[in-house]
């Protein structure tokens, strides 16, 4: 089977009143595959990605299976998906290509934990806490969702020291309680609601398996989300395995549900580092079992094999990378020539770049605000710095709450387009004196140095949305003359000697990951993208895909969205094949050339 038969059964659900005759037009839009199915964008555009350092990019997207999204394959109408029950709905070392182990150029210092360090000694409690606090910088890049509901901390055993099984008596696995399974479902099923496209991926399967025979070793975020993920491939045929990104994101109580169901799941809230490399490596090594498939969010599963069992790669058919920190690693891997398989950067797929950017922070940045300060926004004057995504979200949410918006850019397209959309472009220091919020979205360096910080006014807000914690010179403030003062969990008030505070919102980190939640449904987007991206390189022909990073085939990326539209009951119209030969267009997309900008 096949991709092919799941393509066609996805025909199937919308083909209500589609003629069946398909135009193969010839067009500057479309984009032409080479006989291997390889396609190269044109020009070589840059990952869409501001923290993406310097390197040359390789932009390359991969012309999907056969069958998958083939040109007669439509994409879903929810016109013909009625509405119906909700729940239906140090130095690295890498391999090189002749197999030998070679240092890598080091990308980002990953905290190991020390290679001589047996798992089984492991350290004491107070050891594993102290060595916890250096990891995981590489997952914090992506979305969690919210944290455990259940904190199960008054529980000190390490669950490495239980011995738990399932209900059915399988043991394989390593959580938190697996008493707390039934909490955990619950947290799944609210989930499954506001993720319609896994839903609908695993109802149009209908007994065919895309994934029968893939072995998929996950590390990723484990939560309730990642669960509809997981039992997604699963219904899809998949054998999965999956430890946690992330030492404190787990839910246990989803890991609980997980283990429950039957996955191999090795994770919970509150890993210390060697719990984190330990949890990886009880997914990998086992005998009997080997992954072919990757699915890695940071990069630390992919490195741990590398260095630990750079064999694996023979049998391993591809990587699918959610994270901006891992793509990277992946990008200079190839770059140096020493990535040997396939990848594919889930990261800068169209769909999910405008739903983590612009429709998430839209959302979050006045979750976020309102959870950590009560702000009343109407009325209040506001400085967004940086009109990219990420500050045309902050900004339309401040607008539409009544705010009065100032913005501050370096670029003069992104500035005339703060001008167009109404909002005043100012340089900094022009409005620091009078406003009441500043935030940062510009992925770039001391935005807000020290100067600004002194000139604000008394109870101005500061808080950064931007991906690292380089916008706001937070250092400065460290001075004997300010006071600080944790008034709230994630707020500062740091106070000069006049008596004048200022409020600092999660010490200039992330505001929406530190102090709110991202929505399901933005998540959503992203497992529906690691799923097909999944599927495509597993079923990938020999040579369609060689050892190289590819961004999503821009159909697969239509089709992501596409099984997102039945939610809000949207109509999408199909073009006419007077029209599509018009547009130069196949009449089931891809609908735009890999260079447009949504
Ligand atoms: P972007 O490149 O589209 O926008 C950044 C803008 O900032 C650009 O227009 C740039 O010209 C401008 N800029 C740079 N330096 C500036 C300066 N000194 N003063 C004023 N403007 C300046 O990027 P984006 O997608 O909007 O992302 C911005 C940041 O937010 C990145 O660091 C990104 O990783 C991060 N991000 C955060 C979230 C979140 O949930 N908080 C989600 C996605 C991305």
């Amino acid at each position: 089977m096949s991709v092919q038969v799941l393509a066609a059964e996805m025909a199937e659900v919308e083909l209500k009143d589609v003629p069946s005759k398909e135009l193969t037009p010839e067009s500057p839009l479309t984009t032409k595959a080479d006989d291997k199915g390889i396609v190269e964008s044109e020009p070589k555009a840059a990952v869409p990605s501001a923290t993406t350092p310097t390197m040359e990019p390789i932009v390359k997207t991969g012309d999907p299976s056969p069958g998958f999204l083939t040109p007669n394959t439509k994409m879903p109408q929810a016109s013909a998906m009625k509405r119906t029950d909700p729940q239906q709905n140090g130095g690295e070392a890498f391999v090189n290509r002749d197999g030998t182990v070679a240092e890598a150029p080091r990308l980002k210092k990953i905290q190991f934990a020390d290679q001589k360090q047996e798992f089984n000694k492991r350290p004491t409690k107070i050891g594993r806490r102290s060595l916890s606090r250096s990891i995981s910088q590489s997952s914090t890049d992506s979305y969690g969702s919210a944290a455990s509901y259940t904190d199960s901390s008054d529980d000190e055993t390490s669950p490495r020291d239980k011995q738990q099984k399932n209900s059915k008596g399988n043991g394989d696995f390593c959580i938190k309680n697996i008493k707390q399974a039934d909490f955990g479902r619950r947290e799944i099923e609210i989930a499954e609601q506001e993720m319609p496209a896994l839903m609908a991926l695993r109802k149009r399967a209908q007994g065919e398996k895309p994934l029968a025979g893939a072995k998929v070793v996950g590390c990723t975020h484990i939560t309730a989300q990642t669960a509809v993920l997981m039992e997604t491939l699963s219904a899809l045929g998949a054998q999965c395995r999956w430890a946690a990104c992330n030492i404190y994101s787990t839910q246990n109580e989803v890991a609980a549900a997980l283990a429950e169901g039957g996955f191999s799941v090795f994770a919970w809230k509150g890993e210390s580092e060697d719990d984190f490399w330990w949890c990886i490596d009880r997914c990998v090594n086992l005998e009997g079992w080997q992954p072919n498939m990757i699915l890695d969010d940071g990069g630390d599963l992919t490195h741990w094999i590398y260095k630990k069992y750079p064999n694996m790669f023979k049998k391993i058919k591809g990587i699918v990378e959610e994270s901006v920190t891992g793509v990277h690693r992946l990008y200079q891997l190839s770059k140096a020539g020493k990535l040997c398989v396939p990848a594919m950067n889930v990261n800068d797929s169209v769909t999910k770049q405008k739903f983590d950017n612009l429709y998430c922070c839209r959302e979050s940045i006045l979750d976020g605000l309102k959870r950590t300060t009560d702000v009343m926004f109407g009325g209040k004057q506001v400085v967004v710095c940086g009109y990219g995504e990420v500050g045309k979200g902050c900004c339309a949410a401040l607008k539409a709450m009544g705010s009065i918006v100032y913005v501050t850019e370096i670029d003069p397209i992104c500035a005339l387009q703060a001008c167009m959309d109404g909002f005043r472009l100012v340089k900094l220091n022009e409005v620091i004196r009078q406003v009441d919020i500043v935030i940062t979205c510009t992925g770039n360096k001391n935005v807000v140095v020290r100067e600004y910080l002194d000139r604000m006014k008394n109870g101005c807000i500061v808080c950064n949305m931007g991906h690292s914690n380089t916008e706001i010179d937070v250092a400065s403030l460290r001075t004997p003359e300010l006071t600080w003062e944790r008034v709230r969990s994630q707020v500062d008030h740091v106070i000069w000697p006049d008596g004048k505070r200022i409020v600092l919102l999660a010490e200039g980190r992330l505001l929406n990951l530190s102090c709110s939640t991202v929505p399901t449904f933005v998540l959503s987007i992203t497992a529906t993208t690691q799923a097909l991206a999944l599927i495509e390189l597993y079923n990938a022909p020999e040579g369609r895909y060689k050892q190289d990073v590819y961004l999503l085939p821009k159909k697969m990326d239509e089709y992501v969205a596409s099984l997102h539209l039945p939610t809000f009951d949207a109509h999408l119209t199909e073009l006419s094949d007077e029209q599509a030969k018009y547009l130069g267009l196949n009449k089931n997309g891809p609908f735009k050339p890999n260079y447009y900008r949504y």
